[in-house]
């Protein structure tokens, strides 16, 4: 079982060797699958945005088997979310989760300009997403809503993952008891697209 910390620090290395293109070209080459047929044991979850720029075991430099990942649009929390954390929790004994956002997302974007002018055009599913980003950054136009649109943008990207690490936190009776037993740990990053960077919010 790998700990939460030496989770981190397995992501955090992974994340360096991307960045400095010093990665482990075996990795989507190698025939892991036999090794994997019996089972999986992934050291860290994350929930990650769909965005086709962010392939999350590309950025940290993990492979088959490594992660448990789980992407949708502007990294929300929803209950099929919630319940993938919690199989995944539960199952294999993962004890970190990662909400892993990124710079310019482009959900994060469509709810600002929701916000600035009301659409009705949107389905309904589409709409699932945005009003579950749009409580996070109401707040941010109120405290940032004279700043230039960069550090806005950046702002509610902020604050939108630090609302998925909050609602995973206190969403799920299953992942409360985990996170009160100090079996699970949640953290906030942010991927930024410029550099290739991952920042970890405990690193703040
Ligand atoms: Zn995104």
């Amino acid at each position: 079982m790998i700990l939460a910390n030496d989770a981190l620090t397995k992501l955090r290395d992974g994340n360096r060797r991307f960045v400095a293109g010093d990665v482990d070209a075996s990795i989507a080459s190698r025939a892991h699958q036999a090794d994997l047929s019996n089972g999986q044991n992934p050291f860290a979850i994350v929930l990650a945005c769909s965005d086709s720029r962010v392939p999350v075991e590309l950025v940290f430099d993990q492979g088959f088997g490594d992660l448990f990942v789980i992407r949708v649009a502007g990294n929300v929390v929803a209950p099929s979310q919630i319940g993938s954390i919690e199989f995944a929790a539960s199952k294999f004994g993962t004890r970190l989760v990662v909400v892993l956002g990124h710079s310019n997302c482009g959900a994060v974007i469509a709810t600002l300009e929701e916000l600035a002018l009301e659409k009705t055009h949107r389905s309904p599913n589409l709409r699932a997403i945005v009003d579950r980003v749009r409580p996070a950054i109401e707040p941010v136009l109120e405290t940032h809503g004279n700043s230039d649109e960069h550090s806005l943008i950046g702002a509610a990207v902020r604050a939108n993952i630090n609302a998925s690490v909050e609602r995973l936190s206190h969403g799920s009776l299953i992942l409360e008891q985990l996170i009160d037993g100090d079996e699970l740990t949640i953290v906030g990053a942010e991927y930024s697209i410029e550099t290739g960077q991952v920042e970890f919010f405990d690193e703040r």
